[in-house]
């Protein structure tokens, strides 16, 4: 089946009950029991389970290629769940560049709780190699990277994990239905649906979808119930609804970034554009190989700095200032005066 198909039809159900072709939002929290004190229908109580949560659960895993899937109240408590899924004194492989709030998780919460984490380049396999030890539990990847699109070859890391009898884990938030990490080997993706899945910046939400049924996913699957960090019924039919399009939007993005991506790195002010399907880029031989096309996300520098970088952000007239990627609108964003000296973005980048 055709993955715009899949999209459409992965979770939908026509409703039993009443014929409608478009799911009910089931609000209930609880369920009844019959005479015996069975639950019939296998739903309890809306925290361990919720039919809009298992239908976008059921898509997310047909989307990805995985036998399941864990949907969560945002992105980042759908990787705070892998994490959790760990023990004290485990080892931790993260890139230097992952998406900064990964980077607070790690740092501020997990370390503290006696994750061991260390930060490497990962578009250099040498140094994950050189990262690896007997205590490495997962390695944790993010391609193409926030905010200077690199490229990570995930099938090489994935290898290098699984040598070390580790998981591998790739945030694909930046490239759904054009980059597939569990058909190249890894574990586990991670996806903030607030971004491309949800596709309308209306709603927050998180996902993982596991290759295979292991161990840890049931654990990660013990956590989501647990610790209870599950989005609403309505959040998991928004973001259902976004999903029937997406293949369509990546299509439009990725056409769209290439259009933009080639005016400007032949505009006279711009110095260097970071998209990774322009043949420049330094990881666009990687991208081919593993995306099929290279998503909406794009950064440049231009000449003249800071100033003229903030000068470009304030003329725009179609692109809205404003962070989050995957909605239907354009946007841009100045990095350099709203986020911590630690960016890796140049002052000069939008
Ligand atoms: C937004 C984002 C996240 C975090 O997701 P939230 O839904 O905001 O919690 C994680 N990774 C990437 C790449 C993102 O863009």
């Amino acid at each position: 089946m055709r993955i715009e198909t899949l999209a459409v039809h992965a979770g939908h159900e026509i409703d039993t009950a009443t014929g409608a072709v478009a799911a009910p939002i089931h609000l209930s929290t609880t369920f009844e029991r019959d005479a015996e004190g069975g639950y019939p229908h296998g739903y309890i109580y809306g925290r361990s389970a919720n039919p809009n949560r298992q239908a976008l659960e059921q898509g997310l895993a047909a989307l990805e290629g995985g036998e399941e899937a864990f949907a969560f109240g945002s992105g980042v408590a759908a990787s705070s769940a892998i994490l959790q899924a760990l023990a004290p004194g485990d080892h931790v492989v993260a890139p230097t560049d992952v998406y900064h709030g990964m980077t607070k998780l790690l740092r501020e919460v997990y370390m503290r709780w006696g994750l061991e984490v260390s930060f490497v380049d990962m578009t250099n396999l040498d140094s994950v190699r050189g990262a690896v030890d007997p205590k490495t539990k997962l390695i944790w990847t993010e391609t193409p990277s926030n905010p200077l699109l690199k490229i990570t070859n995930i099938a090489a890391v994935a290898e290098i994990a699984h040598a070390a009898g580790a998981i591998c884990a790739c945030d694909n938030t930046w490239a759904p239905i054009v980059q597939r990490p569990l058909d190249l080997g890894l574990d586990f993706v991670m996806h903030s649906t607030t971004k491309y899945l949800g596709g309308h910046s209306d709603v927050t939400g998180g996902a993982l979808v596991a290759k295979t049924k292991t161990d840890c996913a049931e654990r990660v699957r013990e956590i989501q119930t647990t610790c209870g960090g599950v989005p609403s019924p309505f959040d998991c039919w928004l973001i259902l609804r976004g999903m029937r399009s997406l293949p369509w939007r990546m299509r439009a993005h990725s056409e769209n970034a290439l259009k933009v991506a080639t005016w400007l790195a032949d505009h006279q002010r711009v110095e260097r554009v970071h998209y990774p399907g322009l043949a420049s880029h330094a990881g666009h031989e990687i991208a081919r190989q593993q995306m099929s096309d290279f998503s909406g996300m794009l950064s440049f520098e231009v000449g003249g700095g800071k100033e003229a970088a903030g000068g470009g952000a304030a003329k725009t007239k179609l692109f809205l200032r404003a962070t989050s990627p995957g909605g239907v609108g354009r946007f841009i964003e100045h990095p350099a005066p709203i986020k911590s000296e630690k960016t890796p973005a140049p002052p000069r980048m939008l």
